[in-house]
């Protein structure tokens, strides 16, 4: 019998990027399934409502149809991989400053998992310096994002930085 493999892409995804999209195509070429897991965190303030967020990714991933599920989840991801039957996290790697948490991040969930495995990925070189944070700042400031994320998010940025002014 051939198992799924299925992988758990994490994140805040506020919003989602191009560097978020091409870790998703490239954990595909590993992985039969991507449930790509939005942290819903109701203390921390975010651009985008979770349930927008589910939005734009499921629009970023439309044409991969049964193989990319968005979910949001609440609490510890090591419980979310649990509840999936996950064994794995996939996490994308900029710059060598992510190393620090983002290896913390995996031996903690592997321990309170009981064996989860986190792969990495690193970003392509033309996505290296694109994070949601600056996409917003550039957006806040009437820069340009066309670049950095999916049209409709740039759609999406400009719905929502107008009504924020307005
Ligand atoms: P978090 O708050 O969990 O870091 P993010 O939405 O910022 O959530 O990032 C989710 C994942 O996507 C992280 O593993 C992050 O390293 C990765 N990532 C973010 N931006 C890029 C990028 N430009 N290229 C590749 N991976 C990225």
């Amino acid at each position: 019998m051939t198992q799924t493999r299925t992988a758990i892409f994490p994140g805040s995804f506020d919003p989602p990027t191009n560097g978020h999209v091409d870790i998703v195509e490239r954990a595909l070429e590993l992985f039969d399934t991507v449930i790509v897991g939005i942290l819903s965190h109701p203390e921390k303030k975010a651009l985008f409502t979770t349930k927008e967020r589910v939005n734009l990714l499921e629009k970023s991933f439309k044409k991969y149809k049964g193989r990319v599920s968005v979910e949001e989840f609440s609490g510890l991801l090591a419980e979310f991989a649990k509840r999936k039957k996950s064994r794995v996290i996939i996490r994308g790697l900029r710059a060598i400053t992510d190393f620090d948490y983002e290896s913390q991040m995996a031996l903690m969930n592997r321990r309170l998992s009981g064996g989860v495995e986190t792969v990495f990925l690193v970003a392509r070189e033309e996505n290296s310096y694109i994070s949601s944070s600056v996409v917003k700042q550039v957006a806040k400031l009437g820069g340009k994002v066309t670049a950095f994320v999916p049209k409709h998010v740039v759609n999406a940025l400009r719905a929502k930085l107008s009504k924020r002014k307005g």
